[in-house]
């Protein structure tokens, strides 16, 4: 599936990013097009592999590139008065080489909070091609600011987009991690599970053909339903050719029963696993399963019964599956999309935090202004002001 991708704000940016960084070393040339998004010129100068004519930078009359803080209203509005900016890099992206656009942004902060969800509203009303957004969730001890934030950015985000990817950082932070440390290992971790779905069906030169392709048209309608998806992901190491394990077995047959089984077994740890947004499998709409790794411990029975056991799962009819080898590796890895999920308890509690954190800036305000207004005001009330 071929990309276009924009990095909204520091996160989308550093996401982006990394997703060139991957495409160029698996060679899967699924982004055609990567933009990144900033009020912050510290920002976008910090970028390694984002072409520099595609650093844009919005806002220099309000902000004077000093970003927004986590203020996403004025997130927001910039994005809308700037548009024209954006639009410009959007000008050089070879729109009929793309499958779809791709908006990341984590929700939380200010200028990818709110300019993302307007950029995809921009994009749907220029371009016939989906949008999609990538949408990462706050860990919780961010606090109430950020939580507020996430709640608001993401329902604007869900009615912009045709589907909005989600990763909540709560669910892969991990004690006793640097926040900077922690960062670039959960973006290798968000660029892994979203690379291998978006490179399915990419044939590279000199690669072989998967048995049970899965096509970027199948991604797409996994997506069309709409809302919001999660990602699943599970991997194995094998022996392969030359390895000692293949030998071992005089039966062809086995070999294939331990290759199908294998699979089966990933794509239930990758369905049932961590997913990038936790949520109740069962309340899926739509999936795609896409099983990766070299040629010969791929098999279209092992893809068949792992599909079926998700339309079991997810007690969805409408369950994709595909297989993409990958020459130079020796990790059999399954990805689950579960797309249009409903139960997810995850954006229930966040909701929650954000109301209360908006009753509390609410009550706090209030209470300010009458602080101030006893302040400035004599006892008595005698003085005059002077106009
Ligand atoms: P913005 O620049 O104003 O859009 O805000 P940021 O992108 O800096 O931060 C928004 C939120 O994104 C934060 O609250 C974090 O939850 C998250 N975040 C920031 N940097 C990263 C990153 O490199 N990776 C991930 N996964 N999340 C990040």
């Amino acid at each position: 599936m071929k990309l276009a991708m924009i990095g909204f704000g520091q996160a989308g940016g550093k996401i982006v990013d990394k997703f060139v960084e991957y495409d160029r070393e698996t060679g899967s040339d699924v982004v055609r097009s990567a933009i990144a998004v900033n009020t912050a010129k510290a920002d976008l100068a910090g970028l390694e592999n984002v072409p520099e004519r595609n650093r844009v930078l919005i806002g220099q009359a309000r902000v004077k590139g000093h970003g927004v803080g986590a203020d996403n209203e004025l997130g927001a509005e910039i994005a809308e008065a700037d548009i024209d900016e954006i639009q410009g890099a959007l000008d050089d992206v070879p729109v009929h080489e793309i499958d779809a656009f791709l908006v990341v942004a984590g929700m939380g902060g200010g200028t990818g909070s709110g300019g993302a969800p307007v950029l995809a509203s921009h994009l749907k009303r220029i371009y016939t091609e989906p949008v999609y957004g990538l949408g990462i969730l706050p860990a919780e001890d961010e606090g109430g600011i950020y939580t507020l934030n996430a709640a608001r950015s993401f329902k604007t985000f869900v009615d912009e987009v045709d589907n909005l990817l989600v990763f909540d950082n709560d669910a892969w932070r991990e004690t006793g991690e640097s926040v900077r440390g922690g960062y670039d290992r959960i973006n290798e971790e968000i660029v892994r599970r979203f690379g291998i779905l978006f490179s399915a069906g990419e044939v590279r030169e000199g690669q072989a053909v998967a048995e049970s392709v899965v096509d970027s048209s199948e991604i797409i309608n996994t997506l069309s339903c709409g809302g919001v998806s999660t990602v699943g992901y599970a991997t194995e190491q094998v022996e392969t050719a030359g390895g000692g394990l293949l030998g071992r077995f005089s039966d062809g047959e086995l070999d294939a029963t331990e290759t199908t089984n294998r699979i089966t077994s990933l794509v239930r740890k990758a369905a049932l696993g961590r997913l990038t947004l936790p949520c109740e499998v069962r309340s899926t709409d739509r999936s795609l399963v896409v099983v990766s790794g070299p040629q010969d411990h791929l098999n279209r029975k092992g893809i068949e019964r792992g599909r079926k056991w998700l339309e079991n799962e997810t007690a969805s009819m409408e369950v994709r599956g595909g297989d993409f080898p990958v020459g130079d590796t020796d990790h059999v890895a399954a990805v689950t999309l579960l797309s249009g999920v409903t139960d997810v308890p995850r954006v229930k509690a966040l909701q929650e935090v954000a109301v209360e954190t908006q009753d509390n800036i609410d009550d706090i305000e209030e209470e300010r202004e009458e602080n101030l207004e006893s302040l400035v005001r004599d006892d008595a009330d005698e003085l005059e002001a002077l106009f």
